[in-house]
């Protein structure tokens, strides 16, 4: 019988044509979970099911009558939330995937500083704080300086540092109004000065195969954390880049995390590596197109398939050479207008693609408020700092422009 995958596809996500399209190419069975039902239902019942992502074990009740009919061989969840979701069907179903507890655990910023702390893996000082405290107060007693940070966002949104109590009561004004509701309770942590990489790994069977680590190589100190280029491999230096993967092998053990993607966020100074952040997902907006993998350059999204569904996986092995990612810097707040350069900027040497994700007229909203960028630039060369140069080098070519909201 052929294999029938669940995916579980937020309505707003980049994500779906990179999944369906890997499902196809692989042959499988598809059936879509989504938030909304879809007219298409009635046309294709075993293709479309309507879940409620808020409620993973009301949908890991739905999904296990709807196997009744239309057995799940394995099930995939592409975000943050859609991760917890995946983890309860797959314990309702006993497919594979993570425990609920795990992948809480890598969606709540607290619980996983708590695990973190809690089995010696080294992460920054914290404190748990809600919203509604009065900020004059907190911002007497902690040190600086430091990040305030919400609970459950991502990509960077409500990231604040703060380098005073008066830049903490201004950071907390603007993290309430993002956050929403008063009775949320949000991170106060220690800033860990240092330079970023990020960790795109898949966990099979507990164990950690790293599948690319990134460097960062513009420096992320704040205000803000707008992420812009990631290049592959790293230069970091070897013996730090075992520190750095031991760190994160760690981080997997303390979350319970057993299977399926993973993206961590990771510092290191001299004090050695810090775990940021660790997500149970991939790597997030259309980034993921810069891996390709084995010799017929197979991508992330059907290695996370293949896994999720038991299915052989030719290669965890990066292709040769270096590639890169601009995740394009929102060029203000305005009304997008048109992207000027944009051929321009495709026909540079080395660059692979540019995509403009915003559309004209859609409003562009600046960190920490927004975190949408406007697009995505790729690159691929012999060397990481060539494809470094050719993504700025694009970018340059962009040209904004926006009106006035
Ligand atoms: P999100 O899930 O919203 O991306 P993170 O916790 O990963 O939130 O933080 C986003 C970014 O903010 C990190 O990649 C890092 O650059 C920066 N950051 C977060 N916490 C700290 C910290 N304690 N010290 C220094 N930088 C931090």
């Amino acid at each position: 019988m052929t294999p029938r995958l669940l995916l579980l596809l937020p309505t707003t996500t980049y994500r779906a044509t990179a999944f369906v399209e890997a499902a196809r190419q692989l042959g499988v069975e598809l059936t879509v979970a989504s938030e909304r039902p879809s007219t298409m239902q009635a046309t294709n019942p075993a293709g479309l099911v309507t879940l409620d992502f808020r409620e993973p074990s009301r949908a890991a009740e739905t999904v296990r009558e709807f196997a009744k009919q239309n057995p799940i061989t394995g099930v995939v969840g592409v975000d943050d939330d859609t991760a917890i979701v995946a983890a309860a069907i797959a314990e309702r179903l006993h497919l594979k995937g993570n425990p609920i507890h795990a992948a809480d655990a890598a969606r709540d910023k607290h619980r996983q500083r708590e695990l973190l702390a809690g089995s010696g893996v080294p992460v920054p000082h914290f404190e748990l704080h809600m919203v509604a405290e009065d900020p004059e107060r907190v911002a007497r007693a902690v040190r600086y300086p430091c990040v305030l940070k919400p609970l459950r966002l991502s990509a960077s949104r409500g990231v604040i540092r703060a380098d005073n109590a008066k830049g903490f009561v201004a950071a907390h004004a603007r993290l309430k109004a993002i956050v929403g509701e008063p009775d949320a309770g949000y991170l106060v942590e220690e800033f860990i000065p240092g330079y970023e990489v990020a960790l795109e790994g898949l966990v099979v069977n507990r164990r950690l195969h790293v599948l690319a680590i990134f460097d960062k190589p513009d420096p992320l100190d704040g205000p803000f954390f707008e992420e812009t280029i990631y290049v592959t491999p790293s230069m970091v230096p070897a013996a730090l880049q075992k520190s750095i993967v031991e760190c994160t092998e760690r981080a997997v053990r303390a979350l319970g995390i057993t299977e399926g993607p993973i993206h961590a966020e990771l510092r290191y100074n001299e004090r050695g590596p810090w775990l940021i952040e660790l997500a149970a997902r991939p790597i997030g907006g259309r980034c993921s197109a810069v891996l390709r993998f084995g010799d017929t350059g197979i991508s992330l999204e059907e290695i996370i398939l293949r896994n999720a569904l038991g299915m052989p996986i030719p290669s965890l092995e990066r292709e040769p050479g270096a590639a890169g990612v601009m995740m394009i810097p929102i060029p203000g707040a305005g009304r997008l207008r048109e992207v000027r350069g944009v051929a321009e900027a495709k026909a540079m040497p080395l660059v692979e693609d540019v995509q403009i994700t915003a559309h004209p007229g859609e409003q562009l909203v600046p960190f920490p408020e927004g975190s949408r960028y406007p697009g995505f630039i790729f690159a691929r060369g012999a060397q990481p700092g060539v494809v470094e140069a050719a993504l700025r080098q694009a970018h340059a070519r962009l040209q904004f422009v926006l009106d006035p909201v």
